[in-house]
């Protein structure tokens, strides 16, 4: 049992906004694509103090390779190279999904304001004359550093529910499509429970919207604490969450469904300790591959979740969807 805290609601947004995706706690890289021993061996001294590890490569098709297999945090890229040159590695770099968003200083002999114009409407962050200064580099490598975290930061936060902490609807959508190809493609088994809270206009409605809110983060709460870091934990909207559970047969999901439900149950409310809150849960979920779209799996625990709702709440409600897929597909 556990008594709703606004410092731990507090902490547990601090750590999803912080850390709602996994892998980036390695050192940052840069990575460096010259053609020029010199520049590389002078680069990995005068970056050492900036703790960055360097990656080298000495061509634009080696860089591409690089920026694509050890994700760096920046790139510094020379423009003359033989063979591929630096515009167009500059050009594959933003084109490619996994490299996009990689910040690219470019490193040049010229000066030209066509080769600088180009360079920027290519997506160059900055833009520095060979030979450098390098204080003047390292304030530059920082800075475009700087501004790619907080980008990355707000494109998080954007995908985080303000209320709960959670994720939100947009990110859910995203996962839910990535976790029905796995499904699909590979056969991965995969659960999704819709959980939506018990009589909670009454709760707004006796206690105030407030007292409403307070239960919206004990669930989201109770979530964080039941889910594994595996599982996609979202406000799906309103006083419903969902729950994406990849790897999980149906069967295994259900225990976690009731372990969540207990927990929420359990929770003695400081703004009206007499009054628990409970919730339904609707779950769908296949142990193999099963045909249907993403939203034909949401449709399927939703109903579970209807039929939770009219079979009493305070219940999970669970279908295995390997053995209802034929029957959803005829019905169209
Ligand atoms: P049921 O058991 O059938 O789900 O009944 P219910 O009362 O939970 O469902 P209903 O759809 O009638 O009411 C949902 C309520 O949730 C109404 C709406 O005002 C409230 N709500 C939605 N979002 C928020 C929010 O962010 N904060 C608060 N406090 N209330 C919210
Ligand atoms: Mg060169
Ligand atoms: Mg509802
Ligand atoms: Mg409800």
């Amino acid at each position: 049992m556990f008594v709703d805290t606004e410092g731990s609601r507090r902490a547990c947004v601090a750590d999803l906004v912080n850390n709602p995706t996994q892998g980036d706690e390695a050192p940052p890289s840069a990575l460096v694509i010259d053609d020029s021993p010199d520049v590389h061996r002078l680069l990995s001294a005068r970056l050492r103090s900036e703790h960055l590890s360097i990656i080298s490569a000495t061509s634009g098709e080696e860089g591409l390779r690089l920026a694509a297999d050890r994700s760096p945090a920046i790139v510094l890229l020379d423009l003359e190279m033989a063979g591929m040159d630096g515009f167009e590695v500059l050009r594959r770099l933003k084109d490619g999904a996994a490299t996009s968003d990689v910040p690219v200083i470019i490193l040049s002999g010229h000066s030209t304001m066509q080769d600088k114009v180009t360079a920027f409407d290519l997506g160059a962050v900055d833009y520095v004359v060979k030979p450098f200064e390098p204080t003047e580099l390292r304030v530059r490598v920082r800075s475009a550093l700087r501004l790619a975290r907080l980008v990355k930061m707000l494109a998080q936060r954007a995908q985080i529910d303000g209320l709960t902490g959670l994720w939100n609807r947009t990110y859910f959508d995203s996962r839910l499509k990535e976790c029905v190809s796995g499904n699909d493609r590979h056969g991965r088994a995969l659960s999704i429970a819709l959980i939506d809270a018990d009589h909670f206009k009454s709760v707004n409605d006796t206690f105030g919207h407030p007292a409403g809110d307070v239960v919206l983060q004990g669930i989201a709460e109770a979530l964080r604490k039941q889910c594994r870091t595996t599982d996609t934990a979202c406000r799906y909207g309103g006083e419903e969450f969902a729950v994406l559970m990849p790897e999980t047969k149906p069967a295994d999901a259900l225990i976690l469904c009731e372990r969540v439900r207990e927990s929420i149950e359990r929770v003695v409310w400081s703004k009206h300790p007499e009054r628990a809150v409970t919730v339904s849960i609707g779950l769908a979920g296949a142990a193999a591959k099963c045909p249907l779209a993403g939203d034909r799996w949401v449709e399927a625990a939703d109903k579970a979740l209807y039929k939770a709702k009219s079979d009493g709440r305070n219940r999970t409600v669970a279908v295995d969807l390997v053995k209802l897929a034929p029957r959803i597909a005829m019905a169209g």
